[in-house]
């Protein structure tokens, strides 16, 4: 028997937690020939040996061994969950307690502060049934006696956030992206009186709104109301210096372009704000006049496309800072973004944000950055704006009276074509809500009806190969 072996055969990790790895090693019973076998055929098993080589602190802390599938070394116990091994610091399973004792029952609001663990610590017994692992501590925070029992079950123990960022309903979560084609045939709609009184109905609209980015309300009651009611379905309005919900007409001399009968580029709303909101509603309520069409685009497409065909040029755009600005009398906002924002600290490098909203651009001539750069930059934001302005890409239609459009505003490109007021009229109502509000409502109506949720997909598209579509996984479905 080798010696790095040894501590497989031996103690806690005899039958249930080790057999999903070993199996697949093809190690059920380790015996000498197979530990024999050449190490650089199994890196993955190697460096999982390596793991496993401890000093056992079960009888100092505990006084007894460690009940099956638990290690308990001195700063930390360690459990093999799924096949993987993961350890968890004493100091922070004890921070991550929420028994009634830690956690008031009705605010859910801590009783204690993460800096009242002693860092000395340290568990004096262990259960493990594979699902709940129970503790009882030594040294426990000052004033909790020795009837505290930490319970945690295997959800918080492989992942302990409310809604992390890449679950599929986080903000990192994966999105079905779409061309002109993609939504010709898959545009969510969904009737008012559904959207407001039908669970199933609204949870099945919000997973589409987590997936495309863009869903659709009809047969809406003629008011201005409704857009507040949309919204706050969803939750708490957004209020900017527009006000709560805002009207989009023409005005003359309007201080912003969206006000006026010109033709309106592709953008984004807000974005010379700190905290552009995250969603956006439009609801038409009047729509006679000759033009006035709204276009959508998907920039995180437009984005995925760019990085396939020319990643230079994307990469430029993730270094690339644009200003932006409201300079008014009353209200004076300005912020830079970066064109393209990525998170880096995904193996993947997921775009996480993609910044671009040209009408409400400010001048950029003192950014040293720009000058030393820019022609790289220029060539790259004009690729760019070439991909998203293509027809392939580009969804349009015209709103009707009765009909509301919700979208992603930090995703979901708009821009709409100008209109002739000299015969009919225009009139949009619009509110926002935050990003915030809409990760908690995609959250509550996964927990509301998970199955609901999960069934819930878009059709693949008919050409799975598109341009630029390098691999399914692009589109995202979870
Ligand atoms: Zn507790």
């Amino acid at each position: 028997m080798s010696r790095v072996l040894r501590p497989l055969v031996r103690l806690p990790w005899r039958s249930i937690p080790l057999r999903p790895f070993l199996a697949r090693r093809s190690y059920s019973t380790p015996s000498m020939e197979q530990a024999q076998e050449p190490k650089t055929d199994y890196p993955a098993l190697d460096k999982a040996i390596k793991k496993i080589s401890y000093t056992d602190y079960a009888q100092r802390y505990l006084g007894k061994p460690a009940p099956e599938g638990v290690r308990v070394v001195k700063s930390r116990l360690t459990l093999m969950i799924d096949g993987e091994i993961k350890g968890y610091n004493y100091m922070l399973l004890r921070d991550a307690c929420k028994c009634k004792l830690c956690v008031d029952e009705h605010s859910k609001q801590r009783k204690f502060r993460t800096t009242d663990i002693p860092p000395v610590i340290r568990p004096r017994d262990v259960k493990w049934d594979g699902k709940e692992l129970q503790i009882k501590w030594s040294s426990d925070i000052e004033g909790w006696g020795p009837d505290h029992v930490s319970k945690y079950d295997e959800a918080i123990l492989q992942e302990s956030r409310a809604n992390p960022p890449k679950s599929n309903t986080g903000k990192l979560r994966r999105r079905f992206l779409w061309d002109n084609e993609l939504m010709e045939d898959n545009q969510h709609w969904v009737s008012y009186e559904d959207y407001m009184n039908d669970e199933k109905a609204f949870i099945k609209a919000m997973r589409f709104l987590s997936l495309m980015g863009i869903i659709f309300v009809k047969d809406i009651p003629d008011s201005r109301e409704m857009v507040e009611k949309i919204a706050t379905r969803m939750g708490p309005l957004r209020n900017t210096f527009y006000g709560p919900t805002w009207d989009v007409r023409s005005v003359p001399q309007a201080k912003n372009v969206a006000y006026t009968n010109v033709s309106l580029g592709f953008h984004m709303d807000l974005m010379y704000m700190n905290e552009p909101p995250g969603f956006q509603l439009l609801h038409c309520l009047e729509n006679s006049c000759d033009g006035g069409e709204s276009l959508f685009v998907d920039s995180f497409r437009a984005a995925h496309l760019l990085r396939y065909k020319f990643p230079e040029a994307f990469e430029a755009l993730t270094k690339l800072h644009l200003n932006y600005e409201y300079n008014h009398k009353e209200h004076v906002y300005n912020n830079s973004w970066p064109v393209l924002e990525m998170d880096h600290a995904d193996s993947k490098e997921r775009i996480f944000r993609v910044n671009y909203s040209p009408p409400f651009q400010a001048p950029m001539v003192l950014d040293d950055d720009v000058h030393a750069n820019w022609t790289e930059y220029r060539r790259a934001l004009a690729t760019f704006e070439s991909i998203i302005e293509r027809n392939k890409l580009v969804f349009q239609l015209k709103l009707n009276p009765g009909e509301c459009v919700i979208f992603e505003n930090r995703r979901v490109l708009h821009a709409r074509n100008k209109f002739n007021t000299e015969q009919g009229k225009r009139w949009l109502a619009g509110a926002y809500v935050d990003e915030d509000a809409l990760l908690s409502t995609f959250r509550t109506s996964r927990y509301a009806n998970p199955n609901l949720w999960h069934r819930t997909r878009v059709q693949p598209p008919r050409k799975a190969a598109a341009e630029g579509q390098a691999t399914a996984e692009d589109y995202g479905i979870e």
